[in-house]
Parts: structure tokens; C-alpha cells; sequence
């Protein structure tokens, strides 16, 4: 029997399948929705023309500029949008920065969303909508963001540019690993969260060999969805309350930051979820998790150190230091002086095996509000 439990699930109609492009129009009438307004990436514009024309008298308008983080003026300017073409619903192609766009219209509209991901940010498939002004990101949760469906058609993230989709199947991986070991993981959860992981080790693989394969590419919009809901039912914990903050303070890209920060934090925390430990390592195919995440994206040639992204030696202790203040509730007990050896390796690029005395574990046991779980 599993131990005692809480799960949370999220509500959404995911339809998936190479093609599925054509069946927007029609979940967009699915859902009544009179008057669509578009909001398309700029890789996407192709698949955007297609929408429009299959939307034929329910289109309203189109907004071809995103960017990542949600400037406020750019959501503003999105909402008046929205306002002027009297859109009553939103079809957003793109990654994370056009979902993002769709995401702050819904918070103050109340507008349905159909979300049609080309990368694997995941965030398709959670409630959480982020907005950035003066330099600060504020995120926040409300059941009015979540798109009400969502169309995985592989054909459209076949252009993605390796690079790019090595460090968003990273992202994806953060989402899978860190749902194992937040305060609100669970049994339900965790087998999302490993599926997922299989999904993204194997897609990304074969993408690796051939960019334009469409079941790798398939693989990785199925891992990314599962990796999604593995994120909106465990929420985040310190891997992706780092990455917030590097991102947030120094201007860190998203996905980048996740390759670099991901095998340090497992590193330390995976010892205390060894159920969820074993169980992704055989979905990876790695000995050791840790490891086995930063050869997987050193082989797909994702930067595993944060130097290489532009942060400075003095930069990544400081992040420990205003960081240390408001570290989030973790599965090991960190401080500020755990923190900084964490960060001072991502920072440096270090393969976690050869790291020392990161994953202790005080006597090998959990925390506190872990103890007695066997995760
Ligand atoms: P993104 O949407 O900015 O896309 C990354 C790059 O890929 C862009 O240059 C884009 O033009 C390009 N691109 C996208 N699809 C393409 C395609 N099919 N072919 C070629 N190029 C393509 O970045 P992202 O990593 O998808 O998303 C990052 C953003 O999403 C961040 O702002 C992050 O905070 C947010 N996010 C939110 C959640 C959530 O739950 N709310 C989850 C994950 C990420």
C-alpha cells in the first residue's frame, strides 16, 4: 500500500497526434468560442496561418510578438488587444514565452485558452502565470490560466534547433525530477513524473541523431506534458526556485539555467527519495542520477555550468547568500554554506560524481517531513 496521500490533478483535453495542427478550429468551436485571438511565436507564424484559415469567421486578431518572462508592457498591451477585437477566447502557438503571453490575459479576462506547444517548457499544462516588471518575475497560481486544451502535433517542433530543444528537454527533466522530492509530491505524481522522464531520455536521444524525426519528436511532446502535470500537482521546490532566482536577478535564459542547476541539486537530493531515485534511473538508463542528467546533456551539448552562461564566480556565491535567506522547505536541510558549494559547482560546470560530500544526508535520513516516507 503507498503511504497516506494528497493529489492534486488538473482539469485539460490534451489531443495528440502528427496533424493535429488541422483540429484547432475545431476545438476551438469545441469550446463556443466566437471570436479566437491568435498569439503565435515567431517560429510559429507558418503554423498561425494555418489556424487562421482554418478559423475562417471565428478568427479575431493576431499578436505576433512574445517574449520571454512576460514584459508588462507587452501584456498590457496584449489585454488591449484582446479587448479591441472582442476576443472571447485565445489560441497560443509557441513555447513558454506565447503560452506565457495567453496565460496574463486569461488572469485579469477570464478568456479560454487552446495552447498549442512547439517546446517542451511544459507549461501548457499548469495553472502558474508569470509577469515581469522593473526587473522582478512574479509568478502566481490561478485555475483561470490553465488552457482549457491543448493540440501536441510533433510536425511543428521539428525545426526547433537542437540547442534549443536539448536545453527545454532539460527544463522538462527539472519539472519530472524535482515533482519526486517537493512537500506535495506523491505516489501519483511520481509515476507521471518518471513516464515523463522515460519519454524525454528517449526522444532526445534519437533527436540528437536526426533533428526532423517525428516519433523522437513525439516522444519529447509526450514527456513534456507528463512532465508538465508532474509540475502542476508537485510544484516547485529548490531547483526551480534557484533557477527563478539566477534567471530573475542576473538575466539567465530559462531552459539553459535548468541544465546547469539540475545535476547539482539532484546531487544533493536525491539520496533522501530513493524509491524515485531508482525508478529514474532505469527511465534514464543511468547508474546514478545525477551523473546520468549531466552526460545527457553534455551529450546533446547543453552548457552544464553557469560560467558558460555569463555568471561570474562572485555572482553565483552572492546568489547563495540572497538566496540562503528564503531557501524554500527541501527534502536535505540546506544553508547558505551548502548552498554556495551547490552553486559555486553549477557554476564551474562540475560532473556531480567527482563533487564531494554534496549529497550527505544527515545519518542517511529523510527530513522532518519526510520521515518514515519511503519515496
Ligand atoms: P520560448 O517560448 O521563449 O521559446 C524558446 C525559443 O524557441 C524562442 O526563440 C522561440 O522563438 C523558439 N521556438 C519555439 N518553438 C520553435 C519551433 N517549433 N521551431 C523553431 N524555434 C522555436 O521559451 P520556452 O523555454 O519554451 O519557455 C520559457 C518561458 O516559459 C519562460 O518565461 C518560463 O518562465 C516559462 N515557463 C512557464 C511555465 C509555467 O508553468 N507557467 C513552465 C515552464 C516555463
Amino acid at each position: 500500500m503507498p503511504e497516506s496521500f494528497v493529489h492534486m490533478g488538473f482539469a485539460s483535453r490534451v489531443v495528440f497526434g502528427a496533424g493535429t495542427l488541422n483540429q484547432v478550429a475545431g476545438e476551438v468551436e469545441l469550446l463556443e468560442v466566437s471570436r479566437a485571438l491568435v498569439i503565435a511565436t515567431g517560429s510559429a507564424r507558418d503554423a498561425a496561418d494555418v489556424v487562421e484559415l482554418g478559423l475562417g469567421d471565428r478568427f479575431a486578431g493576431r499578436i505576433d510578438e512574445v517574449r520571454q518572462h512576460v514584459p508588462v508592457e507587452l501584456a498590457d498591451a496584449a489585454r488591449a488587444k484582446a479587448a479591441e477585437v472582442a476576443a472571447d477566447g485565445i489560441v497560443a502557438l509557441g513555447g513558454g514565452s506565447a503560452i506565457g503571453l495567453a496565460k496574463v490575459i486569461a488572469l485579469t479576462t477570464g478568456l479560454p485558452i487552446v495552447a498549442v506547444p512547439t517546446t517542451y517548457a511544459g507549461s501548457e499544462m499548469t495553472p502558474v502565470w508569470g509577469q515581469t516588471a522593473d526587473g522582478t518575475k512574479t509568478t502566481g497560481t490561478d485555475l483561470a490560466v490553465l488552457p482549457r486544451t491543448v493540440v501536441y502535433d510533433p510536425v511543428l517542433s521539428r525545426g526547433l534547433p537542437l540547442g534549443i530543444t536539448a536545453a527545454s528537454v532539460a527544463n522538462a527533466l527539472a519539472h519530472c525530477v524535482e515533482a519526486t522530492w517537493t512537500p506535495k509530491a506523491d505516489p501519483i505524481t511520481e509515476v507521471t513524473a518518471v513516464e515523463g522522464a522515460r519519454a524525454l531520455h528517449k526522444g532526445l536521444l534519437a533527436v540528437i541523431e536526426d533533428r526532423r524525426d517525428l516519433d523522437a519528436r513525439g516522444n519529447l511532446l509526450y514527456g513534456a506534458s507528463l512532465a508538465g502535470s508532474a509540475l502542476a500537482s508537485a510544484g516547485t521546490g529548490l531547483h526551480h526556485k534557484l533557477c527563478h532566482h539566477l534567471g530573475g536577478t542576473y538575466g539567465l535564459p530559462h531552459a539553459e539555467t535548468h541544465a546547469a542547476v539540475l545535476p547539482q541539486v539532484t546531487h544533493l537530493n536525491a539520496t533522501a527519495v530513493p524509491r524515485a531515485r531508482s525508478r529514474l534511473e532505469a527511465a534514464i538508463h543511468a547508474e546514478d542520477l545525477a551523473t546520468g542528467l549531466y552526460d545527457l546533456f553534455t551529450a546533446a551539448g547543453v552548457p552544464t555550468s553557469l560560467r558558460a552562461l555569463g555568471l561570474t564566480e562572485q555572482q553565483a556565491k552572492e546568489a547563495a547568500r540572497q538566496f540562503g535567506a528564503s531557501s524554500p522547505v527541501n527534502v536535505v536541510p540546506v544553508d547558505e554554506e551548502a548552498l554556495t558549494r551547490l552553486l559555486l559547482r553549477a557554476w564551474a560546470g562540475e560532473r556531480p560524481a567527482a563533487a564531494e560530500g554534496a549529497n550527505a544526508v544527515p545519518g542517511g535520513q529523510a527530513p522532518s517531513h519526510h520521515q518514515g516516507v519511503v519515496r
